[in-house]
């Protein structure tokens, strides 16, 4: 994994980028950046190992669907991530050729990264670094579809076989319907930020 060539790739994309070492000196540089601000989060175990929305909310207005207890709740969250100043999430896999990708099932994740923010973070992990878009693709299908499966324990071939792989299957309890790759900065929010972390901490 060449994590230079990644930086250099993601900025090429007018994607900013900041690289920390250390999940924590990550942590303190998003809790200086972002004060006093109307934020919205994504789904993500990397930011949720970091603590973000427990330091964030500390002094922000931060909307989390995971925050949420029934789903009617997870929606109006969710729906309120849409248009803040702010938006953070993670993807599942990104390139040494400049591209992110993820994958959603209810599609909110990847809505809200798109459109409506002054500004979006993606909080990233190294370990999500494949060679090509080719195999960042394959990542996200193989191996995050199926851990994120796994996660909530569905009733899935791939839970069914232990999250070996994704099984491109037609079960109802599929969460992987919308795939997104992200070429480029998109052209209505002002700056996207990669937080790259050297660390292995989502899947
Ligand atoms: S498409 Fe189905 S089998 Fe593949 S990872 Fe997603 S839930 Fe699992």
């Amino acid at each position: 994994m060449n994590i230079e060539k990644t930086i250099k790739s993601l900025e090429r994309n007018r994607f900013k980028v900041t690289y920390f070492e250390q999940a924590e000196d990550a942590a303190k540089y998003l809790d200086q950046a972002i004060d006093g601000k109307v934020v919205g989060f994504g789904d993500s175990i990397t930011m949720k190992s970091m603590k973000l929305y427990e330091r964030l909310s500390a002094h922000n207005e931060v909307h989390d669907p995971n925050q949420s207890t029934d789903n009617d709740e997870f929606l109006e969250i969710a729906m309120k991530c849409l248009d803040t100043e702010i938006y953070l999430t993670s993807v599942n896999a990104m390139s040494e050729t400049g591209e992110m990708v993820n994958i959603d099932g209810t599609g909110n994740r990847v809505a809200a990264s798109l459109f409506g923010h002054k500004k979006v973070y993606f909080v990233v992990t190294t370990s999500k670094i494949e060679e090509s878009l080719e195999k960042a693709i394959w990542r996200a299908r193989n191996v995050a579809g199926p851990k994120n499966a796994m996660k909530y324990n569905l009733r899935t071939p791939c839970v069914a076989k232990g999250g070996d792989r994704c099984y491109n299957c037609g079960s109802p309890d599929r969460i992987c319907n919308t795939m997104n790759i992200y070429m480029k900065k998109m052209n209505d929010i002002d700056e996207v930020e990669v937080v790259l972390i050297n660390d292995e901490l989502g899947f």
